[in-house]
């Protein structure tokens, strides 16, 4: 297996293939990054065992099956490569042009984009037959759904070696068509919006917005708590490809997003988001 992107979701990936017995190669265009995704998998897995979820020898086993791949050349006997880099369209299209050049004709490409039209980006590739979504959900070693989308062009086979491969992570697939945001992205996202136009609008604060959901809708994580661990670049990306795709104004990002991912604020894994991460726990910004 090929994982393109070694932030959050292509270290998970990476991750949950390995563990599930598939030498994994994993690639970020940012050596750091590479190192510091390999470092996070093994602290995660750890973690894990320690919670009695598999072996420290189950673990030894995946540890030894993961490698990093300086170039996307590494990737070229993979059976399939999984894309997850930043949700941005020009960036994974340039993604899949490099790959196309090495990679056997007879591999599958997947990509874990949240919302940007899987047949646009099967367009680029040499094997449109062989390309499809495969959206797993953050945390990727923890939650059960991969969404499957398939492009106008990919292939039964491609599905059904894809939907195997799922059941194989012991995880469950609910199919979803090309269409922008999916399903999953298609109902979260508006509501994380609504969420921080709430905000924007001065009807609660970040703990009144976060709390009324976790205790009046029965929400694992708050809106905006949530928001923070997806990423708010990845937020807004997911808006854009909404509110233009579907060419509605119901779509349209909240200003206040747009804000705090032009100061970097992106959430979690840049320290600061809709909460402060500098200090034991996280505090409220607003
Ligand atoms: P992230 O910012 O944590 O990681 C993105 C990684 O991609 C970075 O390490 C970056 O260096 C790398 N990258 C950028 N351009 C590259 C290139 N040209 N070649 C190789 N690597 C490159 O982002 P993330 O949260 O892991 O999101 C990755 C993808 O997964 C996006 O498409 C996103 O929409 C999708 N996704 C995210 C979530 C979530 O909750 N964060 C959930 C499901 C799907």
């Amino acid at each position: 297996m090929g994982v393109i992107g070694a932030g959050q979701m292509g270290s998970g990936i990476a991750h949950v293939f390995a563990l599930a017995g598939y030498d994994v190669a994993l690639h970020d265009r940012d050596e750091a990054r590479m190192t510091a995704g390999l470092d996070t998998i093994e602290k995660n897995m750890l973690r894990q065992v320690s919670k009695d979820h598999f072996s420290r020898a189950e673990m030894k086993g995946a540890i030894e099956r993961l490698s990093p791949a300086k170039s996307m050349e590494d990737l070229s006997d993979c059976d399939l490569v999984v894309e997850a880099a930043t949700e941005n369209t020009d960036v994974k299209k340039d993604i899949f042009r490099e790959l196309c050049k090495t990679l056997k004709p007879d591999a599958i490409i997947g990509t874990n984009t949240s919302s940007i039209s899987i047949t646009a980006l099967a367009a680029v590739t040499d094997r449109p037959d062989k390309f499809i979504g495969l959206h797993f959900m953050n945390p990727v070693p923890l939650m059960k759904l991969v969404e499957i989308i398939r492009g106008i062009a990919t292939s039964n086979e491609t599905f059904e070696t894809c939907k195997a491969l799922v059941e194989h992570l012991d995880k469950t697939m609910a199919m979803s068509e090309d269409f922008p945001g999916f399903i999953v992205n298609r109902i979260l996202m508006p509501m994380i919006n609504e969420a921080i136009y709430t905000l924007y609008e001065g009807v609660g604060t970040v703990d009144a917005i976060d709390t009324g959901m976790r205790l009046g809708a029965n929400h694992p994580m708050g809106p905006l708590q949530l928001a923070d661990f997806i990423g708010l670049d990845t937020c807004l990306a997911i808006m854009q490809v909404l509110y233009e795709g579907l060419a509605d104004s119901k779509y349209r990002p909240c200003p206040l997003l747009v804000k705090y991912v032009e100061a970097g604020w992106l959430g979690r894994k840049t320290g600061r988001g809709f909460y402060d991460y500098s200090g034991d726990v996280p505090v409220a910004t607003r």
